[in-house]
This record gives structure tokens, C-alpha cells and sequence, in this order.
């Protein structure tokens, strides 16, 4: 057993639908620009884009139901994103085997500082200061996929106050989950405890504190977060 100078930080977790036991969040990796109309929204042709992927720290998981509006930004947005976890890994998993590594499925949250995210883009910069953002991955429970199936389609949406603001359908995505395993295995070894979240579609728009989000996606519930 190695002794520490201090203590280490809590292990990142994710609770389960109908479990007493609790996900350990490993890594979080986030693909950009996965729905064709969101890809349009912020000004990019979505046939000629491959893939690509940025992080969130494992302990932006939030499952308290509340966000904190950050600093350093007046146009924090939602993006409604369907999460997939996963109980095993590996390098070059194949799009056929990519399936066997799911866990589960939650609804999900990247909240953004888009006017960083922009001036970084601008500036050629990375874009952690706009993701990688204190509680900026609210989760509902992990549903394990024993009990929902492999998820390939279904109503993703969230309401702002009451407003529905996005809504689609996860047959929209360019990227199947099964090919973002795939594609993310080629860069990364992937393990357990590791989150995709898997893209938003369009619609994605700012929040104000007092705002009430409310997420689903068909088949995992609701996730209500307030902002504050
Ligand atoms: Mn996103």
C-alpha cells in the first residue's frame, strides 16, 4: 500500500439506475461536431470532417443537479449529448467488437464557455479552458446496457425553462458509437472507466443563472440541472 503526502482526491464516480454501486470515472472524452445540422450551426461542412476528439477532467463529472455559472465567461451554452460508458478497453478495437466494450448509457451535459471556446479556436489554442470547466459534465444515472439494449437511435432533447432548445435523433449522428470507439482506440488506450460523450445536436444556446435545463434521451430518463 503506498503512502501518500496527502490525501488523493476522491475517486470520480457515476451512479447506477437500480445499483448500489457506483461507476469509477476514469477518463472523459468528448467528440466534437458529431450531428450534421450542429456541425452547420457553427459554421463547418460535416462531410469533409473526420473525427476528432478533446477531454474533460474526470472530476467534471456532476451529478449534484446543480451548475455553477464559471468565470471568465457571459455565453455559457448547453449541449445535450448522449454518454456512453465503458467496462473494458484496449487499442484498434474494431467497429464490429467496439459494442462488447459498453457499460451502460446516461443523459448528459457539455456545458461550454462558448466565448472562450470561440477565442480559442480564433487563436489556435487548445480548448480546455472552454470544456475541461468545474461541474461541466452533468450526468444522470448510468442504465446498463443488460437493461436497455445497444443504443443506436431514440429522441435526444433539452428544455431551458420550459423551452425546448434541441432536439434530434441519435440516428443523426455522423459517427456511430460503435465507430468512436473504434476511431478513439486507434489514438488512446481505452479501459474501464472510461465516458464518451458522444456530440450534440444543433441548437446549442446560452444559459443564465436561475435557468432550469431539463435533458432526456428515450430509454434513460431525465436529467434536470439548475443553474446558479
Ligand atoms: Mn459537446
Amino acid at each position: 500500500m503506498s503512502e501518500f503526502c496527502f490525501a488523493p482526491a476522491p475517486q470520480p464516480m457515476i451512479s447506477i439506475s437500480g445499483s448500489t454501486h457506483f461507476f469509477p470515472v476514469r477518463r472523459i472524452y468528448c467528440i466534437g461536431r458529431n450531428y450534421a445540422d450542429h456541425a452547420v450551426e457553427m459554421g463547418h461542412d460535416p462531410k469533409t470532417s473526420p473525427p476528432f476528439f478533446f477531454q474533460k477532467n474526470p472530476n467534471n463529472i456532476n451529478e449534484t443537479g446543480n451548475f455553477d455559472y464559471p468565470a471568465h465567461s457571459h455565453d455559457v451554452h448547453h449541449e445535450i449529448e448522449l454518454i456512453v460508458a465503458l467496462h473494458s478497453g484496449g487499442s484498434n478495437i474494431s467497429v464490429a467488437d467496439a459494442h462488447q466494450h459498453i457499460f451502460g448509457y446516461s443523459v448528459g451535459l457539455d456545458m461550454t464557455r462558448r466565448d472562450l471556446q470561440a477565442e480559442m479556436k480564433r487563436l489556435g489554442r487548445p480548448w480546455e479552458v472552454s470544456k475541461a470547466v468545474e461541474g461541466s459534465a452533468p450526468t444522470g444515472p448510468l442504465h446498463l446496457v443488460e437493461d436497455t439494449g445497444f443504443i443506436d437511435s431514440g429522441k435526444i432533447e433539452i428544455a431551458v425553462n420550459g423551452q425546448k432548445k434541441q432536439e434530434s435523433n441519435l440516428e443523426m449522428m455522423i459517427w456511430n458509437v460503435s465507430e468512436q470507439i473504434a476511431t478513439l482506440s486507434e489514438y488512446y488506450e481505452l479501459s474501464a472507466g472510461d465516458i464518451i460523450m458522444t456530440g450534440t445536436p444543433s441548437g446549442v444556446g446560452p444559459v443564465q443563472k436561475g435557468d432550469v435545463m431539463i435533458g432526456s434521451i428515450e430509454g434513460l430518463g431525465e436529467l434536470k440541472v439548475s443553474v446558479s
